[in-house]
């Protein structure tokens, strides 16, 4: 069991149910989508860096 948030959506995920996960420098993503995924995998680094679209952070 276990919860991940979706770095592009900012979504949560149920890690042991989602198709949709992604390894980059070692880590393990979880979307909520295909299309989450493809846009992490388009370009990781943008989404680690600044975070899920609408959430708050500064
Ligand atoms: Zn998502």
């Amino acid at each position: 069991m276990g919860k991940a948030v979706d770095p592009v959506c900012g979504m949560e995920v149920d890690t042991e149910r989602t198709p949709y996960r992604s390894v980059y420098k070692g880590s393990v993503y979880y979307f909520c989508s295909q299309h989450c995924k493809k846009a992490f995998e388009k370009d990781p680094g943008f989404y680690l860096k600044h975070g899920p679209a609408g959430m708050p952070h500064g």
